[in-house]
């Protein structure tokens, strides 16, 4: 991988580069870019691309709205879909305030601080998302309908799956861009697809499910399909989960004890951070029915809990935390967990009794908050989140939050309103 300035002008002359994207991220995880020229680049590198902050919801207000993207040479990948000649290329960027200090409602410089805070102690997560989504066929005038592209289940093959192709290419292109998929396959809801990521560390993790939504998004677009990443598209039908597998070692050593301190961290913080996890009114339909966890538990292979420790070895040990989905920030959803987890280890917790059974039939236990309006709450009033979550990022999240809820109570049509992340 390209990393240092120099280097990256190099390629840029080499491999006829003509465009630069510089992508950020907003409070809510979605992806924003700005294209410069390439030879505007050095220009980036040394002083930083302004933008309009105030345009940018949950950014800043309008009296106080420059705010300055510096490009991270290590993120460098070519977008494959891009003409190649006078190629495309883009960067993840941080994000600055005039005054040279990181803007607080930056999620991947949060991200990079709880990485560095971890590392002090030289503690390492190993982070391996598994993102499931669904494609939709669309109408004659190329916008996006309910309608499934095929009626396949669970590790269907052709002709069922009509998913093939479109994994194919999506698999292919995120290899192009150095970014490597460990397995893909057809899910149990119709039209639903999963592909899960080869672990890697938390940064590249969060920055490759940002890149991994963009590409999807866009070889559907190609195949005249639609992707959406809605925790729970269709009722009755599966949703769409973001499992997180986490893996720690210290310096450089695994232990059997991290993941049982692990589990036992995110499970006692996990009521106050699930708003963060799941952000959408939608997301509260998906937990509870089809795998998708409802209560607080966890076991070695049920997957009807929240934490399930697989027996695993060697660096595969980790556990798969099955709550969260796509609809999250990953900079933010990936810096909680990180921190839950380190303190779990940090006080050798150790981890309640594994649950049995089917967790569906349970009736008592404590649950995940059942919805939005709940989750809100535990986080306006949980320490823990005010400790990793800067002030006025948490609060511009949960104003936006507010609204959600707030249009959603008052909708005649609660189904409708609801899936308004479709489009994400
Ligand atoms: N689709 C399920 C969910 O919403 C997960 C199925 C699986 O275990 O892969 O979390
Ligand atoms: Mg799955
Ligand atoms: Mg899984």
């Amino acid at each position: 991988m390209t990393n240092t300035q120099d280097e990256v002008m190099q390629f840029i002359k080499e491999q006829d580069v003509r465009f630069v994207r510089l992508v950020f991220c907003d409070i809510f995880g979605h992806m924003k870019n700005i294209s410069i020229s390439e030879d505007e680049l050095p220009r980036a590198f040394a002083s930083g691309i302004s933008f309009d902050a105030s345009a940018v919801k949950g950014f800043l207000q309008i009296d106080e709205s420059d705010l300055f993207l510096f490009p991270d040479p290590s993120t460098l990948a070519v977008l494959p879909w891009r003409p190649s000649q006078g190629r495309v290329v883009r960067f993840f960027c941080s994000i600055m305030r005039p005054d040279g200090t990181p803007f607080e409602g930056d999620g991947r410089s949060l991200l990079q601080s709880k990485v560095r805070e971890a590392a002090l102690d030289g503690f390492k997560m190993g982070i391996g998302p598994e993102c499931e989504f669904y494609l939709f066929k669309t109408d004659e005038e190329g916008m996006p309908t309910m309608k499934p592209l095929d009626n396949g289940g669970y590790l269907d093959v052709a002709p069922l799956d009509k998913g093939e192709n479109v994994r194919r290419e999506i698999c292919l292109t995120l290899q192009q861009m150095g970014f490597y998929t460990e397995r893909s396959h057809h899910e149990t809801g119709p039209g639903q697809n999963e592909v899960d990521f080869k672990y890697g560390s938390a940064l590249e993790a969060a920055d490759n499910f940002v890149t991994f939504k963009s590409v999807v998004k866009t070889i559907a677009d190609r195949s005249g399909l639609f992707a959406s990443f809605m925790p729970k598209p269709l009722v009755g039908e599966s949703g769409s989960g973001l499992h997180i597998n986490l893996s720690l070692s210290r310096d450089g050593i695994m232990d059997k004890r991290f993941e049982e301190a692990m589990t036992a961290g995110i499970l006692r913080r996990i009521r106050e951070i699930t708003l963060f996890l799941n952000p959408m009114v939608n997301s509260y339909e998906r937990l509870g029915a089809f795998e998708a966890p409802r209560y607080v538990g966890w076991g070695k292979a049920n997957r009807s809990l929240l934490i399930r420790v697989p027996e695993s070895s060697g660096e595969y040990r980790r556990i798969e935390v099955r709550s969260p989905d796509p609809s999250c920030n990953p900079y933010l959803a990936f810096s909680l967990l990180i921190v839950s987890a380190l303190e779990g280890v940090k006080e050798n917790l150790k981890m309640p009794l594994e649950d049995s059974g089917d967790a569906y039939q349970k009736k008592d236990g404590t649950t995940l908050p059942s919805t939005l309006a709940e989750a809100m709450e535990l986080a306006e009033n949980s320490s823990f989140v005010r400790s990793v979550i800067p002030e006025r990022l948490l609060t511009y999240f949960l104003e936006a939050k507010k609204a959600d809820w707030k249009a959603y109570e008052e909708s005649s049509d609660k189904t409708q309103e609801s899936r308004k992340p479709f489009f994400l």
